[in-house]
């Protein structure tokens, strides 16, 4: 079976691709040459996944997923939440999201966060939700080059090290879109 992974993040491929059960072929948008920007304009992590593989599914008719992630950090109310991608305004990068939260964090004694991943899927024209989430701490400086956005500064709980100084098997052991897409392959395995 072929499945439609409705994202144009290289990063998210990768870390996704190994994890899917080998008989199924995923597929990206890039490959089959869809170049357009997916919308995200749902006020919350399940509205804007379900968004982005609706938008797919209404143009292909195919069986396609999606993701969306967010980081919420409890000292300020659960920010930067849905805005994650676009925290410190439209078209700034990782490194300029990253610098805007360790500025709202100066000094906060309490730095908790988690990771909050939802995957939506369409599969034979039905709509499924899995949900994975990572606990963990802002550190106060950026650790390691390895993953992209906000890697560099989340330490998940149990471990000494950010998710930006781990192999990417390591982070996909424990991460929210690695625990999101384990029930999503289990799921797949199951039904196909
Ligand atoms: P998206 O809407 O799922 O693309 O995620 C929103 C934003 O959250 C991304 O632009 C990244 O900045 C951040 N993000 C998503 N997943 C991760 C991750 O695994 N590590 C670090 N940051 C992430």
């Amino acid at each position: 079976m072929e499945l439609v992974f409705a994202t144009h993040n290289n990063h998210k491929v990768a870390e996704i691709k190994p994890l899917i059960p080998s008989s199924i072929q995923v597929k990206t948008l890039t490959e089959i040459g869809i170049t357009e920007e997916i919308p995200e304009t749902a006020d919350t992590i399940e509205g804007n996944a379900l968004l982005k593989v609706r938008f797919i599914y209404e143009r292909l008719k195919c069986n396609c997923f999606a993701d969306d992630t967010g980081l919420e950090v409890a000292a300020i109310n659960g920010e930067p939440g849905v805005y994650s991608a676009r925290y410190a305004g439209e078209g700034k990068s990782a490194a300029d999201n990253i610098e805007k939260l360790l500025g709202k964090l100066k000094n906060a004694p309490n730095r908790t966060a988690k990771f909050r991943t939802v995957i939506a899927a369409i599969l034979d024209g039905k709509e499924y939700t899995f949900e994975g989430t990572v606990h963990g701490l802002i550190s106060e400086m950026r650790l390691g080059e390895k993953g992209f956005g906000y890697d560099p500064i989340f330490v998940p709980d149990g471990y000494m090290v950010s998710f930006a100084q781990m192999t990417m098997e390591e982070k996909n052991r424990i991460s929210h879109r690695g625990l999101a897409v384990k029930k999503f392959a289990e799921f797949l395995t199951a039904k196909y």
